[in-house]
């Protein structure tokens, strides 16, 4: 992909409006986990070296409206701490409070627009807040590969009306996701979990005549054993998907996809169930499945070490609870041991590489989950496409 970055943009003495994407989890008000406003500093610290005067806007949450639990304040401290720059939260997304603050801050300073969810024309791209963003502003850079695949004001309406680029880290994430889909190093694995199969089909599908084999665990493995004629107890099943499941098992590159051989199931969904370590083929009526179990973490393990390219989305059990944590952290240990090249997608996966002290392990952690997947799906992105006409 061919997009305008940093590199072709002006930007001493102009106002310049960062989209990034600090999406983080708070916890009574503070910032559970700052990866993404870390992600995003780069870009910023670039620009405010280069004398610009920086202007950032994010969406944070799903508020319904002007919630103020889901103000950027306590993400605008973090960034101001991680960076070494002064910050300052404006009170509006868009209009005279927040011009004001935009025109008001001493050179130097960052300001920090409100939460653009705050505004009900954000999600829609309503062409009015698409103009009040580009009020505040001379040049524009979309640092957020997060929301790269939702056309919404403060990505695609904005880039349309002031002169664009892509920032650092959307670089990065698009060269990280180029180079799995162009010419990948052999043999390529992709390994897959989490919670839907519906979320996943459309890159199975995509993926699948690319990979040299697909390791699936998680929640969505079991619609994969149940269309192949087993019985899962009572594990995750999307029935609504089975058929277009079995068709992708029967079909050319059906061998590549691996399913896990053992499970670890549970006898009811909660953190402290019984227990047992059962064969894929046998899991017993009413039990569900929360990970995979030891034989498959050593056999995907294998796979995954001799891998030239890796792909992981989505946890391989419910690791948020330690019992069920076992095969998440085998293939994260698998991935780090990995000499290929690896990329690791999704709020979750991300999360829980975190969790496991592994984030420095891979080649690269997307944050994007959602955008990642449609690209590798070989979906258009808007948010892209309307930086595109900016490119020289
Ligand atoms: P990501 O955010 O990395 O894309 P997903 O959102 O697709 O990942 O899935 C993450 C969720 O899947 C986790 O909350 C995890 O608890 C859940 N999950 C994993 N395995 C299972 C399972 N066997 N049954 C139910 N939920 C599961
Ligand atoms: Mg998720």
């Amino acid at each position: 992909m061919d997009l305008p970055t940093l590199d072709d943009l002006a930007v001493g003495g102009e106002r310049v409006l960062v989209r990034a994407d600090l999406n983080v989890p708070l916890e009574e008000g503070s910032v559970a986990d700052d990866f993404r406003i870390r992600a995003s500093v780069p870009t910023i610290a670039e620009l405010r070296r280069r004398g610009a005067r920086v202007v950032v806007c994010s969406h944070l949450g799903r508020p319904e409206g002007r919630d103020p639990a889901f103000g950027l304040a306590p993400v605008s401290a973090r960034l101001g701490e991680l960076g070494g720059f002064p910050t300052v939260q404006a009170p509006a997304v868009v209009g005279s409070e927040a011009a004001a603050c935009v025109e008001g801050a001493p050179a130097g300073t960052v300001v920090v627009l409100e939460n653009t969810r705050f505004e009900p024309g954000e999600t829609r791209n309503d062409p009015e807040l698409a103009a009040g963003l580009a009020a505040l502003a001379d040049r524009f850079v979309n640092d957020a590969f997060g929301t790269a695949h939702r056309a919404h004001a403060s990505t695609v309406g904005v880039a349309e009306r002031l002169p664009s680029a892509a920032g650092r880290l959307m670089e990065a994430e698009i060269g990280a996701f180029s180079r799995l889909l162009e010419n990948p190093a052999r043999p390529y694995v992709v390994v897959l979990g989490g919670a839907k199969v519906s979320d996943k089909l459309g890159v199975m599908r995509r993926l699948l005549p690319l990979v040299d084999l697909m390791l699936v665990g998680g929640g969505m493995c079991f619609t994969l054993l149940a269309a192949g004629g087993y019985e899962v107890g009572g594990s995750l099943v999307e029935e609504s998907r089975l058929a277009e499941v079995r068709a992708l098992l029967e079909g050319e590159d059906g061998a590549k996809l691996l399913l896990p051989d053992d499970l670890v199931v549970a006898d009811r969904f909660a953190p402290d169930a019984a227990r047992r370590i059962v064969a894929a083929t046998r899991i017993p009526a009413g039990w569900i499945g929360l990970d995979i179990g030891p034989a498959t973490i050593e056999r995907f393990a294998s796979v995954i070490t001799r891998a030239e390219s890796v792909f992981w989305n989505g946890p391989m059990g419910v690791f948020e609870w330690d019992r069920f944590r076992a095969g998440t952290a085998g293939i994260a240990a698998a991935v780090a041991a990995c000499p290929g090249y690896t990329v690791v997608g999704g709020g979750d996966s991300v999360a829980a590489l975190r969790r496991l002290g592994r984030e420095g392990t891979v080649n690269h952690l997307s944050s994007g989950g959602g955008a990642g997947l449609a690209m590798l799906e070989g979906r258009e992105l808007p948010a892209l496409r309307a930086l595109e006409r900016w490119r020289r």
